[in-house]
């Protein structure tokens, strides 16, 4: 299977508009499963497009494999139909008059893949998506998910290198997302192709990926595997992205009390509280009480107001407020508590995300053994 490279690529619609895409550098390994993932209008399908060979890049170049198909400055550009690469999107695009194996099939015609071929693929596919029992059936006859397995098995009849798909299941419904999601993983792991999928659903993003790719406003915030992306965002537009409910930031220069005792914690570990202007906390990684910080190095003690208890249905969100200010929590206990307790709140130093005036991750520069003899030494703060 070829890779997918993107070299300095730009697109701009028009002169003097936008970038839709700007300087974006991007390797997809071969057999990677990448997901684009970004708020609507941040250049996913514009990227997408272009690798598909639907839109011409306004400068830089894209390689499949070997192959330069895209470069102004090459002049070169290589069809959508001679990449190589199937396309799946939001729109089933099934032919209405063809029954399910008719539709499928038409992509064998198309690429005068032999008759004497077409059943045993036809075959192939269909039980891989658990569809042969439709094949007579018309596309009206069957639902939304059928319809996407369908356009899905059409796509994988004629053997692609690379598949594209944007945002292929977003027509779905939530229970039929979730199977198609498996199924999708299944397919990846059985025929390796090399994988785009384009969504702005950051829990899809997360299922899926092998690898993340976060856009914003056309550039390039950050690449990782998933728990990379959530663990350590690069920037706070990536942490504030990713994370349902959403991470907490406070922002330094609000004083409160809160603010008061992050700087000496900070600067106890070695912080440069000049270059830090946000903290940022994840809902599920404060513990109440003292959680399993016993063996954490050095953690932060709060103490908080309980405000509000939501359930989610397995877990629930716990409104806080520590001297005034908010904090939401996320936890999977079963909550002994009331509003108006007061509860004793511990986060570990790891778990604060710190971030400077312009929003770039900034790293303590404490070594872990510097912690370790600052280890079981807690900040408190009590009400
Ligand atoms: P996403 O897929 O992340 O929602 P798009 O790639 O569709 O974003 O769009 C990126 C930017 O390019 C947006 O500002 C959008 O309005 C613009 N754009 C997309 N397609 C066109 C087009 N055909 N003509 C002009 N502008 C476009």
């Amino acid at each position: 299977m070829p890779n997918i490279q993107l070299s300095h690529v730009c697109k701009r619609y028009d002169q003097g508009a936008q970038f839709a895409v700007k300087a974006l550098d991007l390797t997809i390994a071969a057999g990677e499963f990448m997901c684009l993932l970004g708020p609507s209008g941040c250049g996913k399908s514009t990227t997408l497009r272009m690798i598909a060979g639907l839109e011409h890049a306004s400068s830089g170049e894209i390689r499949l494999g070997e192959r330069i198909v895209d470069s102004v400055q090459a002049g070169r550009f290589i069809a959508a139909e001679k990449r190589n690469l199937g396309l799946v999107f939001q729109s089933y695009a099934l032919w209405p008059h063809l029954t399910v194996a008719q539709n499928i099939e038409f992509g064998l015609k198309l690429r005068k893949i032999p008759r004497a071929e077409h059943e045993q693929i036809l075959l192939s596919v269909m039980t891989t998506l658990g569809i042969a029992v439709y094949r007579d059936r018309y596309p009206s006859q069957l639902s939304g998910g059928q319809q996407q397995r369908v356009a899905l098995a059409r796509t994988l009849a004629v053997n692609p290198q690379i598949l594209l798909l944007d945002e292929p299941l977003s027509n779905l419904d939530a229970r039929l997302r979730l199977e198609m999601r498996t199924e999708l993983k299944r397919i990846h792991q059985q025929y390796g192709t090399t994988m785009l999928f384009v969504t702005h659903d950051q829990w899809e993003a997360m299922a899926l990926a092998t690898r993340i790719a976060v856009m914003k406003d056309g550039e390039l915030q950050q690449v990782g595997t998933p728990h990379e992306i959530y663990a350590r965002p690069a920037n706070r537009f990536v942490a504030e992205f990713v994370g349902t409910p959403p991470i907490n930031i406070i922002e330094l220069a609000q004083h409160s009390l809160v603010t008061e005792l992050l700087f000496p914690y900070l600067r106890s570990l070695g912080g440069d509280m000049a270059q830090i202007a946000a903290v940022g906390i994840r809902p599920e990684r404060i513990q109440v009480g003292p959680g399993n910080s016993a063996n954490e190095p050095r953690p932060l003690q709060l103490k908080a107001r309980l405000e509000s208890v939501l359930p989610t249905g397995g877990s629930w969100i716990l409104e806080v407020s520590v001297a005034g200010q908010r904090l939401l929590l996320n936890t999977q206990n079963v909550p002994a508590y009331r509003e108006g307790d007061l509860l004793n709140l511990t986060i570990a130093a790891d778990d604060l995300h710190l971030f400077d005036s312009h929003g770039e991750r900034r790293e303590l520069p404490v070594s872990g053994e510097t912690i370790q003899t600052l280890a079981h030494n807690p900040f408190r703060y009590q009400e």
